[in-house]
Order: C-alpha cells, then sequence, then structure tokens
C-alpha cells in the first residue's frame, strides 16, 4: 500500500549509517545502509571525521530515497534521528567546518582528565547530579581534551564562533542547512553537562571542560519541532520531530514502556536498559542513571543502564586482527564447530571496562589456551565472553531493582549470531527473546517520531502486538554449571584489570 503514510529513521550507528523507512505499525518498508570509518591512531584512542559521520548518513538517506518510488515518498510524513551517543564534534558555526576529529564515545585517552578532576573532589557531586561516573567514556572530557590538543578548537572558542554537538546535534546541523543547534535530553543525559533531574546544562561543571556557554547546543525535549530537512538533501522539506540516542531508541523500538521492562542491544558495545518510569533508580554498582525520553513538553521517563564498551568489536577482531573469518557472521559456524569453548575465555577489554568496573585501563584477555585450543574455541570464547560481560549486567540490574528482570528482549547487529543469544540465555537463566527485525533503534525512533506527527496515538496499543515474529533461547545448563562458569569468568575479568599504565 503505496499511499500509507510512512516515518523516516536515520540511525547513525558507530560502524554504519542507516536510514529506512516503516509504517505507523513500525512494520519496516525500505532501508539502505551506507559504511562509516573508524581510525585507532594509538592504544586507546577511537576516532571519527565529521564529514565522514555526516558524508555517511546522507549516502544511506540518498540510497533509501533511490529506493522508493515517486508515492512512497510523497507519504512520508515526519523524520526521527537516532544516533551513537557521547562521541563529541566541534565545529565552527560562521563555516560549518569541524575543528579536528570526532573523538569516539570508546576513546579512553581522557583518563588523565577524569583523574585531575577527581582529584580535585568534584566527582561525588558531579556523579550526583547526572547520574554518570567520571569516565573518559562520557563528552565532558572529550572537549576539555579537544580544546586543549586541537588550537583550532581552542580559536573559534576564543571567537566565540565554536559549536558542541554529539552526534545527532551535528546531524541535525546538517540536516537543517545550519539553522538549528540543538541536542535532545536524552542524548545531553551522557555528556556529563546536563542536570538530570532539574534537565538543565549546568555551568560549574560546564566550566570544567573550557566550552563556552555559547557553544552549547540549544536544550531539547525528545520530540518536538525541530526544523525541516534543508532544500538540496532527499526528502527535502520534511519535518524533523524526534531525537535520541541509539539506546534510549532501541528500548522504545522494543516498546520497553512500563518501568521494569529491559532490553539489551548487542551493536559494536552492548547496553542493558531498564526502563525505570518517572523516578531516577541509582545504583552503586556502576550502573548508569540516564534520561530515557520525554514527551513535547519535556516530561521524562527515566532508566537504569549497563553499558558494555566491546561487543561487535569482538567479532570484527577475529575478521581484521587475527584473521580467521572473513565476514562477521562465519563466527557463529565457526563457534558451533566445537562443542564448548574447551576452557578458554576471552575478556573483550579491548578499550578499558565500563559497567562494572568502570576502568580505562583494562586490556583485552585471552586465558586457558592449551595444546588443543583452535579456530572454533576462541570464536566461541568472543561470543562466550559478550554473554558473560552481559550476564554481570544483568545481575547487579536486578540487584539495584530488587528483583529478577524476567525475559531479556534482544537486538542489534550481533543479536543475530544464535550462539550468543544461547550463550546469554545460558549465562544468566533468563529467557532471550529476539524479534525477527534487529533494527529496534531505527524502529524505535520512526515510532516516536510518528507520536509526535500524531499518525501513532499511542504506543502501548503497539505494544499489545509484540509477541509477534519473536524467537526464545531458554537456559540449557543447570544453576551449578552457571556458577562454575561465572567463577571463572569474573577470574579471568580480574586479570583484565589496570593492565595498561
Ligand atoms: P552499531 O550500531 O554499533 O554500528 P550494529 O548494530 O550495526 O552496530 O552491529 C554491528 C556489529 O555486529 C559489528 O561489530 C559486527 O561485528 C557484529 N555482527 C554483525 N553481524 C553479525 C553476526 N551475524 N554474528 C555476530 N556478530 C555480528
Amino acid at each position: 500500500m503505496a499511499d500509507q503514510p510512512l516515518l523516516l529513521a536515520l540511525d547513525q550507528g558507530t560502524s554504519s549509517s542507516r536510514a529506512a523507512v516503516f509504517d505507523a505499525k513500525g512494520d519496516l518498508v525500505a532501508s539502505a545502509t551506507a559504511p562509516l570509518p573508524i581510525q585507532y591512531p594509538a592504544d586507546g584512542w577511537v576516532e571519527q571525521h565529521p564529514g565522514d559521520i555526516w558524508n555517511s548518513q546522507r549516502q544511506a538517506l540518498q540510497d533509501l530515497h533511490q529506493q522508493l518510488d515517486e508515492e512512497q515518498r510523497r507519504a512520508v510524513v515526519s523524520c526521527g534521528i537516532t544516533n551513537q551517543r557521547e562521541t563529541t564534534v566541534l565545529w565552527r558555526r560562521s563555516s560549518g567546518s569541524p575543528c579536528g576529529p570526532a573523538l569516539v564515545w570508546q576513546d579512553g585517552r581522557t583518563a588523565d582528565i577524569c583523574q585531575a578532576w577527581k582529584a580535585d573532589g568534584l566527582e561525588s557531586a558531579w556523579c550526583q547530579r547526572t547520574g554518570l561516573l567520571l569516565d573518559p567514556y562520557f563528552s565532558a572530557s572529550k572537549i576539555r581534551w579537544m580544546l586543549e590538543h586541537h588550537p583550532e578548537a581552542a580559536a573559534a572558542a576564543a571567537q566565540g564562533d565554536l559549536c558542541f554537538g554529539t552526534v545527532e546535534s551535528w546531524l541535525l546541523w546538517n540536516l537543517t542547512g545550519g539553522q538549528r543547534h540543538g541536542s535532545d535530553m536524552s542524548n545531553a543525559s551522557r555528556t556529563l553537562l546536563m542536570d538530570l533531574e532539574q534537565r538543565c546544562w549546568m555551568d560549574e561543571f560546564r566550566e570544567q571542560t573550557g566550552l563556552p556557554a555559547n557553544a552549547l547546543p540549544e536544550l531539547l525535549p525528545c520530540r518536538g519541532e525541530f526544523g525541516h530537512i534543508a532544500a538540496k538533501l532527499p526528502f527535502a522539506g520534511l519535518p524533523i520531530q524526534a531525537l535520541l540516542g541509539d539506546q534510549q531508541a532501541a528500548t522504545l523500538g522494543q516498546l520497553c514502556l512500563q518501568p521494569g521492562e529491559a532490553k539489551c542491544t548487542y551493536g559494536t558495545g552492548a547496553f542493558l536498559v531498564i526502563n525505570t518510569g518517572d523516578s531516577i533508580r541509582r545504583s552503586s554498582d556502576g550502573l548508569l542513571s540516564t534520561l530515557g525520553w520525554t514527551d513535547a513538553s519535556g516530561t521524562p521517563t527515566y532508566c537504569l543502564e549497563g553499558s558494555l564498551f566491546n561487543a561487535g568489536t569482538v567479532v570484527q577482531w577475529l575478521r581484521d586482527g587475527l584473521q580467521i573469518i572473513e565476514q562477521a557472521d562465519e563466527v557463529n559456524a565457526l563457534a558451533q564447530s566445537v562443542p564448548d569453548s574447551g576452557g578458554v575465555m576471552l575478556v573483550p577489554a579491548f578499550t578499558g571496562w565500563g559497567t562494572p568496573h568502570w576502568d580505562p585501563q583494562a586490556r583485552g584477555v585471552l586465558v586457558g589456551l592449551t595444546r588443543d585450543s583452535n579456530r572454533g574455541h576462541i570464536a566461541r570464547a568472543a561470543l562466550e565472553g559478550i554473554a558473560l560481560s552481559v550476564a554481570t549486567l544483568v545481575e547487579l540490574a536486578g540487584e539495584a531493582l530488587g528483583r529478577g528482570l524476567g525475559e531479556l528482549a534482544v537486538d542489534g547487529g550481533a543479536a543475530a549470531s544464535d550462539p550468543l543469544l544461547q550463550a546469554q540465555a545460558d549465562s544468566t537463566g533468563l529467557t532471550v527473546r529476539r524479534p525477527r527485525n534487529l533494527e529496534s533503534t531505527a524502529r524505535g525512533i520512526a515510532l516516536f517520531a510518528g507520536v509526535q506527527c500524531g499518525l501513532i496515538p499511542d504506543l502501548s496499543a503497539i505494544a499489545a502486538h509484540r509477541q509477534d515474529d519473536v524467537q526464545r533461547f531458554e537456559p540449557q545448563i543447570n544453576t551449578e554449571r552457571r556458577r562454575l562458569q561465572r567463577d571463572r569468568w569474573n577470574d579471568a575479568v580480574n586479570r583484565s584489570l589496570g593492565w595498561h599504565g
């Protein structure tokens, strides 16, 4: 049915950019993907070019536009943007030119800045106000590093010509032809610059980064009227009506609308997000309190989150580093070529640990090798290492909420892996539920734009149908074996901590 209204989702991820159209029920109609290069200039450094980020998103948009017929193009009524979070971009307001590279969320080079802030006694108040931790993952220390090391950023700041933004902000700027410099509250809640309860920028902590107040984007609710796609771009004139960080969008896309409902997305990293409703839940175990989304008036829904920096990257490493597979999906047959990992464990701390250790000095560990270990065991250990890392997040979330999670909804590129999801069910003892369409992130932002433009009156009506087309993975090992595996895992993880420096 070509004339039914359609919703456009732009999903700017770490490894690629996607553009997709969905119908008002959240079913995918068409999509396009463009790759995004990434640079690792030194150990722990992870960069992308802001120009590449925009070009790959524009390419995906263009490819999608070409796929649609004239009638379908006309049927698209609203656009939403979702994105890799925390990644920090600085550019000149006058020209739109980037001032240096984008420092990607995985980048750990700013550990010393965070350490100095802690030594200055800032940690307790800063964490309390933001729900986060003083870690290189978040944007604040990346801003300070850029201003200290990229003279063009410092010069633009001194001339009052600097713009800071996370990726949704950079895309909004480019999509609107430089008309709008804004950041939504879900993305802003990941910068260390937004007060989580009051939902405003905080001057005292911004000053620690050296960023001038006039470089901050306008703080926006997660849905509203954010301008139109500029002339000369595909879908010119289309209103942009929703902005969300990718993990928050995936939570909506999985229709985790009720407090206690949880999803885990396995992309470049893995992120467990639990809806906590209108209350901010805090954890003393390294889970983050974060903003899920707001309505158009800014009324918030909060979430609790466990963040794992490396998940799909482990599969990429088997492909590009070890070169024991040629394509990501070959990891699965290789892992299934052996009955178990033969005692091998792979701790995926390539760029440090997020939840629960928050250790930027941690590095990966491959342990338990014997003369009999082969490629299959390493592939199996790689997938089990992702699952065991996530199992720790699940356990801590259960403790923070005072009850277990029930089922676990999963999505993201690496959730295509059956052995990964079986390992996830085994290591958590939970039923793991995989939807047919793994693109929950794009789906979530499309649905959210649909709510804003009035096409979708009520997301909970869609939630009623979410049991359709779901594949389930059930635990197949007993509690004793699970406990033994977990003990060995914790031992391996301890060996990864504090390795660098
Ligand atoms: P992001 O949004 O972070 O860019 P995606 O959700 O696109 O990530 O997932 C891409 C990741 O998933 C890559 O790291 C890739 O190695 C991994 N991946 C893709 N397909 C598979 C597969 N069939 N099995 C296991 N891992 C996969």
